[in-house]
């Protein structure tokens, strides 16, 4: 069905000799997935750590002039475990004794971190058999630390696409001078983006521990539904409110190129996982709601004048204190003489007085109220706007679990629905929600 796929693995997917051949087979069942982007090895068990992690260790104490032979070796015991099961030919000690050395010489973070990926890709690509391609020689940084997408999607391209396969490692690049820069954390998932975005592939594979995105929080619902698909416009809505599984930054590179993504899970491959593309088929358009996300810790500062209507720049005005102050407004529900703006806690009772002084000298109002302990949940769909009743069921869903709504506000593309309640009452809420209009 596809002719070129990237499939990019993550650390679970990874973490040892087992789940590198599970990946291994996946990647050879299809002959379209030329291109496997590699995390380095994460967690086997929950309370394991990453090599990335281990990685940090080192540089942190090597930084400190601790003694960082302990954990370097630990690093290299777990990969020497995997070459040995995988049975390959890799020369691992003259990859560690680089690490050290360059960590004694007082090497940045991102150079030993990039090195989880490094190390793991080489090691994958002797067992595929496969070309490795080093990061770092066709992922650059600009000299703001930004990726240079040209440069990149040149390079990248015309490397990868004159081979017939390869193994990239994940998570890094390199600035102007060569140095390697690494991603924010997770970031393979970005890297896979840009290999597909580079060889212009018709999928991007994402392999995690996971069998997609789920419609709801599953530490409040039980065993909600895969979204077996979902827009990049509702993904980024449900992210932000605090659904994940992917790194945001990696749509982007795929977004723009039209390329779908799909999360799979390497522990259960008949799985569909999720799609993620820029529309949906047909059937699954008629879907009113994709899914249900939300996060506590906003505030609403809710200022009141009468014949505010009629003040010209009043919004503005209000808004541009939040501005100076360095807050980012969330949501912002309007009444004739009212206006709220919803802000993030933390951040708004850092500049709390300031912020009031600025209210009450500037727009003179009638009253200020603030309502603390807010939760926000998002209901999201691009099919509710095709759907009548959607809001009446919101609403007699919380009702019915017995939830004050103190806040609504409907985005103006009509894709989501949001309510703000008492953040005591958000799993509560939650629940009743997804029972209401996804179950
Ligand atoms: N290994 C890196 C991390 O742990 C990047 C990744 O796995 O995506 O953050």
């Amino acid at each position: 069905m596809y002719n070129t796929i990237t499939a990019k693995f993550g650390g679970t997917s990874l973490a040892d000799a087992s789940q590198i051949r599970k990946a291994v087979e996946i990647v050879k069942s299809d002959p379209a997935r030329r291109y496997l982007v590699a995390s380095a090895p994460g967690k086997r068990f929950s309370d394991d750590i990453k090599i990335t992690d281990l990685l940090y260790t080192c540089h942190k104490q090597a930084s400190n002039r601790e003694d960082f032979t302990a954990t370097l070796e630990k690093i290299s015991r777990r990969y020497g475990e995997i070459i040995e099961a995988l049975g390959v030919d890799f020369d691992l000690a003259s990859e560690i004794a680089t690490i050290k050395k360059n960590l004694e010489a007082g090497t940045s973070a991102d150079y030993p971190a990039s090195r989880g990926e490094y190390i793991n890709s080489k090691i994958i690509a002797k067992f595929l058999g496969w070309p490795f391609v080093d990061a770092a020689e066709i992922i650059f940084f600009n000299e703001n630390g930004l990726l240079d997408e040209a440069k990149t999607f040149q390079t990248a391209g015309d490397r990868l696409k004159a081979l017939d396969h390869a193994v990239v490692p994940g998570f890094y690049g390199s600035m102007p001078d060569g140095k390697i820069k690494t991603f924010s954390r997770g970031g393979s998932d970005i890297t896979g983006s840009i290999v597909a975005r580079s060889v212009m592939a018709d999928l991007y594979e994402n392999w995690t521990d996971v069998s997609g995105m789920l419609s709801a929080d599953p530490r409040i619902v039980d065993d909600p539904k895969v979204i077996n698909y979902i827009t990049y416009t509702e993904l980024r809505e449900l992210s932000y409110m605090g659904a994940s599984v992917l790194h945001e930054d990696a749509v982007f590179p795929v977004r723009k190129a039209g390329i779908p993504i799909n999360i799979r899970n390497t522990n259960k491959p008949e799985d569909k996982g999720t799609l993620i593309a820029a529309s949906m088929p047909k059937d699954i358009a008629k879907r009113a709601v994709t899914g249900i996300a939300g996060r506590k810790g906003f505030s609403s500062i809710r200022v009141e004048k009468s014949m505010m209507n009629g003040e010209t720049g009043f919004g503005a005005r209000l808004l541009g204190i939040f501005a100076r102050s360095g807050i980012p407004f969330e949501h912002c529900p309007t009444g004739i003489d009212t206006i709220s703006v919803v802000v993030n806690s933390t951040l708004f009772d850092e500049k709390r007085d300031e912020i009031l002084r600025e209210i009450k000298s500037e727009l003179d109002p009638d009253f200020i109220t603030i309502e603390k302990n807010l939760a926000a949940i998002a209901i999201v769909g691009e099919g509710m706007v095709r759907v009548k009743g959607m809001a009446a069921k919101i609403f007699a869903a919380l009702a019915g679990a017995g939830v004050n709504i103190r806040m609504i506000d409907q985005g103006s593309d009509e894709l989501n629905i949001i309510v703000g309640v008492d953040e005591a009452d958000y799993e509560k809420a939650l629940k009743a929600l997804y029972g209401e209009i996804i179950s």
